[in-house]
């Protein structure tokens, strides 16, 4: 572990005479009494700093979150006990940003965007936001040479996600969209039971409440399901798409004919409505069986938004294969892609991907 001791002339002559300013192998410190213990060369050497302030952890990630509702709360929650020994103990939250004018959040305090964006000690933000201010979010902190974690979708086209991702490229920083549907143990073991088996033809119907307003057309705001068709069952081509609307009951119904590089037909249906529950129904037959439910899979132990926080830790630390940075990438985009065609197509009054 890299550390600089930033402490007094008299901290730093005790610790020169004490021989420890070359190997310092471990370093603690408590808020309270100041004390920092270095180890060096097996011996343990006390010090009294003045202000436990004065350590800096260079190889620390310092973070902001923007937008305080459900996803921003646990993100925060996650900063301050990252899963033990995993990457994600590199972040340590500064402060967060909201429209609103609000308390400490798990004791951590607002700060406004120009601060964050000045501050050295900041490198990172997470944007929790509506979906529909997440591009000018992550545009401001990656203009500013800041690593972003972004939760889906990222944009609400596929050409706002490429220029975003050429930015964050140009500027040499991570830029990560939170996929936590990936990660979840229903989805892990239906992968699992998918392996191998050739698809005929599916559904996947996914109902829930109405969504509150800033979170797009369906096709963008429900990408998680559209990702986990492709992760299923690779790139997918956009046949037909349409919608159905009542505004005035909060009520909604998009229907998409996708289909597979194979040629085999995929219905994707995203259905809301005040008193629908949040399920996701489907149907996949194969050439061996037929699957019209979700595997039961054992909850894990570590948390879905933990688990992307220890993801996006170690892009942050470069210790994610190229070739794996890269097939995220793709998949993202072609998401997006997908998406953006569905949203053209539902709205050009319903053609299909032929006609248009
Ligand atoms: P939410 O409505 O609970 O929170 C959004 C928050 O962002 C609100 O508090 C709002 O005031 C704030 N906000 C909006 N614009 C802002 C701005 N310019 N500056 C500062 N704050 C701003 O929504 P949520 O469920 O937390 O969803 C947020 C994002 O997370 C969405 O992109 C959503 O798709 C994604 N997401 C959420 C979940 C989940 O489980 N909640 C899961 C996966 C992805």
């Amino acid at each position: 572990m890299r550390l600089h001791v930033l402490c007094t002339r008299h901290t730093q002559a005790v610790l020169k005479k004490k021989c420890v300013m070359k190997v310092v192998t471990q370093l603690y410190h408590s808020d309270k009494s100041s004390t920092v213990a270095v180890y060096s060369h097996k011996r343990v050497i006390c010090v009294n700093l003045l202000s436990s302030r004065a350590i800096q952890k260079v190889d620390m990630f310092g973070s902001v979150v923007v937008g305080i509702g459900t996803a921003g709360f646990v993100r925060i929650r996650d900063m301050l006990a990252p899963l033990p020994s995993s990457a994600a103990e590199k972040l340590s939250v500064k402060g967060f940003i909201s429209r609103r004018t609000l308390e400490e959040q798990q004791g951590v305090k607002q700060i406004t965007i120009e601060d964050a964006l000045r501050r050295d000690d900041i490198k990172v933000a997470f944007v929790c936001t509506e979906n529909a201010v997440h591009e000018e979010n992550i545009r401001t902190f990656l203009e500013a040479g800041k690593h972003v974690c972004v939760e889906y979708p990222m944009a609400m086209t596929y050409k706002t996600a490429v220029d975003l991702w050429d930015l964050a490229q140009e500027k040499g920083v991570v830029l990560h969209e939170e996929h936590i549907e990936l990660l979840t143990a229903d989805f892990k073991q239906l992968k699992k039971d998918i392996a191998g088996k050739k698809l005929e033809e599916g559904s996947l119907h996914f109902t829930g409440g109405p969504l509150k307003p800033g979170f797009g057309f369906p096709a963008f705001s429900g990408i998680a399901r559209l990702t986990w068709l492709v992760d299923l069952f690779g790139e997918l081509s956009v046949t037909t798409a349409s919608m159905e609307e009542d505004q005035e009951n909060k009520y909604m119904k998009m229907t998409t004919q996708l289909m597979t590089k194979e040629q085999k037909p995929l219905t994707w249906i995203e259905e809301r409505g005040p008193g629908l529950p949040r399920v996701k129904n489907i149907n996949f037959r194969f050439d061996s069986c037929t699957m019209t439910q979700l595997p039961p899979a054992a909850r894990e132990p570590v948390g879905l938004f933990m688990q992307d926080l220890v993801l996006f830790s170690q892009k942050l630390l470069g210790q994610v294969p190229r070739d794996q940075l890269h097939a995220e990438r793709h998949r993202v985009l072609h998401c997006l892609e997908l998406a953006d065609r569905i949203q053209q197509l539902s709205q050009q009054g319903q053609g299909s991907a032929q006609d248009a």
